[in-house]
């Protein structure tokens, strides 16, 4: 089972970023939608959250119908309140921005619901009759969580095989600790587990302790959502110093046990997604004096969120635009960058050579992808890196599906959730007789 977390963590250091709404802020708040038809909110939303409904029920003091009507949609409801990028999702598309006005602050909204459901202990979901199928679900992450979760509403027993000794994925040892923290992460996989019939199996690599072929011999259907692999490495000379680290890899030891960054006095952060801006952030709240964030394109063109951009710079986050770290060097660890400058169309500029005193350097330029567990596994196919699905989820081999990370690039949770519950639906048309192709 799931090893217990240590309660002293480095991100025990951080509060929640946005406060929660008591409740009657909640229901003041509630009571400014305009409850619009055809609701572009939800429309905004992957999992589809029936968002003016769950409001409306705030607004009426109906919160156990409201937070039903979250989780109905969506069952990591409690954690995507908190994690999801709402400024570009629902919040992003309220009617309100138009009007030049405040949006519905939806994501605190959810937070209340689903955090009165969580401490009430209110359950919504049944498992439903046994139907005698199991299926196999790869890694315990939110795509698997929420596909097993369906799964049980329909009768059918479900595995989860997850390689490392936590659960939750990259939603307990990824996400940013301002947002939330992972005692709360994995306190939403009970939640979902309570459900009863999910065994869930930690410290079990799929491919490596047990076998694709015996998943397909032991299992009516097998879901995959293994996520995305290990940080990616640029392949600059001194890489291998002491102090030069993946920021995933560094994020989930800062999330799960406790870092010592008292000789750390300068920091850089390699990349210009949401991973480098968390992890330059996270430097910061954890005390780094001087952190850099290094990247090879303009501020135009960094995938990163503007607004997380806008928060990191506030928190005195300095950003290089348009460079790129040619070497690392120092006595054992690292302690000098050597970068360039480029133009752009991203080649050097000659005689733009610039070096950068760091002791810790992060690496957040990517995930790999793990496909090579696949290989040679006809019918599992990829584009680009990532598995390849139907708009149901199936891979095209009979009875095997995927969802979340491992097959959109990495999104976000609510991504993940979204695809688990799909594929789930698509499983169970073809175990229940209703469907025989997808
Ligand atoms: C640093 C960081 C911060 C993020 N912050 C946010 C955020 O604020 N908001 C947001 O919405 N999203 C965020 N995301 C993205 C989000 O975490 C992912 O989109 C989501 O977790 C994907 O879910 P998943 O189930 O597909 O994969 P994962 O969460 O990666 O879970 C996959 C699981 O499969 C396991 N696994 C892999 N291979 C095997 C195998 N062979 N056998 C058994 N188990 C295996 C892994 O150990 C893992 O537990 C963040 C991601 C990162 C990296
Ligand atoms: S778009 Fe805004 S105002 Fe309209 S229903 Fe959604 S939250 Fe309410």
């Amino acid at each position: 089972m799931n090893a217990p977390l240590p309660t002293n963590r480095s991100e025990t250091a951080f509060e929640d970023f946005k406060l929660p709404l008591l409740r009657d802020a909640a229901i003041v708040e509630a009571n400014r939608c305009l409850f619009c038809h055809d609701a572009p909110c939800i429309k905004a939303c992957p999992t589809a959250i029936d968002i003016p409904q769950f409001i409306r029920k705030i607004a009426t003091d109906n919160i156990r119908g409201s937070a039903k009507t979250i989780f109905e949609a969506n069952i990591l409801g409690m954690s995507c309140a908190r994690v999801c990028p709402v400024e570009v999702l629902c919040v992003g598309s309220c009617v309100y921005n138009d009007l030049e006005q405040p949006p519905i602050a939806i994501g605190r909204l959810q937070r209340f619901a689903t955090d009165v459901a969580y401490e009430q202990g209110w359950k919504f979901f049944q498992a439903g009759a046994d139907t005698g199928k199991r299926v196999a679900l790869i890694g315990a992450g939110p795509a698997s969580l929420a596909a097993a979760h369906e799964l049980r509403r329909f009768g059918h027993a479900c595995t989860i095989f997850e390689k490392r000794t936590t659960v939750g994925g990259l939603n307990s040892a990824g996400v940013a600790p301002y947002k939330m923290k992972a005692d709360r992460a994995m306190n939403e996989v009970d939640w979902i587990l309570s459900i009863g019939g999910i065994d869930v199996r930690t410290g079990i690599t799929i491919g490596e302790h047990i076998s694709l072929a015996d998943l397909e011999r032991d299992f009516d259907a097998v879901f995959i959502g293994v996520g995305l692999g290990v940080d990616s490495t640029l392949g600059a000379p001194g890489e291998s110093l002491e102090g030069v680290h993946g920021a995933v890899e560094w994020i989930e030891r800062m999330k799960l046990g406790m870092l010592d960054l008292s000789k750390i006095g300068r920091a850089m952060v390699i990349g210009g997604g949401n991973t480098a801006l968390d992890a330059v952030r996270e430097l910061r709240g954890l005390g780094v004096a001087n952190v850099t964030m290094l990247y090879r394109g303009r501020r135009e063109v960094m995938s990163g969120y503007v607004h997380e951009l806008a928060a990191a710079q506030s928190e005195g986050v300095a950003v290089e635009w348009q460079s790129v770290a040619t070497a690392f060097a120092g006595e054992g660890r690292v302690q000098r960058v050597s970068c360039l400058r480029l133009d752009d169309a991203k080649r050097p500029i000659a005689g733009s050579a610039f070096t950068l005193e760091a002791d810790l350097v992060l690496m957040a330029i990517g995930q790999s992808k793990l496909n090579a567990m696949f290989a040679g596994f006809h019918g599992v196919e990829f584009d680009h890196g990532q598995i390849r699905v139907n708009h149901h989820g199936f891979t095209g081999r009979k009875g095997w599906y995927a969802g979340g990370d491992c097959t959109n690039d990495g999104k976000e949770v609510v991504n993940a959730a979204a695809e688990g519950k799909r594929a789930a639906h698509a499983i169970d048309a073809v175990l229940s007789g209703a469907h025989h192709h997808a």
